[in-house]
């Protein structure tokens, strides 16, 4: 499971600019542009015309839709290291004080595994994000990874972290979050 950072749609939609087919081939060699997934899915029967390749043989094709959306900035993290994020970014929440003495709080619902779930969906105004990743960036200590482990019991297999991977990844969330507000735009996450 993956979970992706990026600005919002527009409040319009995204434009569809046109379509095309794409398969095995590559280079690819059915260069035709259709004018939207429609026309292109109708196209495919001709794919066999335009695409030589052996491992296509002209049966492998599908319809890509470009969209004016498409060469956003975006960040992709594996959920783990997704989570990683949000806690540095406070926006994960943790095991807390009610949930150790949960007789002096009560009507402070626990937090629990699942909200730790629900918390890689989300999305907040990107002049609240970028405040959270400036405070994270500033805050965060130089992120020291985590070495790649295998738990053979329950199949889980953590690739670890690579040294300074906090830093770079809230770098990159900064991007997306520059470009949603010039926009205008939320940051997503989902
Ligand atoms: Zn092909």
């Amino acid at each position: 499971m993956t979970v992706t950072f990026f600005p919002a749609e527009p409040a319009a939609g995204a434009t569809v600019l046109g379509a095309s087919i794409h398969c095995p081939a590559d280079p690819r060699q059915d260069r035709r542009r259709f004018r939207d997934y429609t026309a292109a899915t109708a196209g495919l029967a001709e794919h066999h015309q335009f695409c030589t390749d052996p491992w296509c043989a002209g049966q492998a094709g599908y319809v890509v839709e470009h969209r004016s959306t498409d060469g956003e900035p975006r960040l992709n993290l594996a959920s783990v290291h997704a989570r990683t994020l949000l806690r540095a970014l406070g926006l994960c929440p943790e095991i807390g004080a009610g949930d150790l003495h949960p007789a002096t709080m009560a009507g402070i619902a626990p937090s629990t595994p699942q909200d730790a779930e629900d918390a890689l969906v989300g999305s907040l105004p990107a002049e609240l994000m970028l405040g959270r990743v400036e405070l994270a960036l500033a805050a965060a200590p130089d992120d020291a990874g985590v070495p790649a482990t295998e738990h053979r019991d329950g199949a889980v297999i953590d690739c670890g972290r690579p040294v300074g991977w906090l830093q770079t990844r809230l770098a990159v969330l900064r991007e997306v979050t520059l470009y949603a507000r010039a926009h205008q735009r939320d940051v997503v996450w989902v």
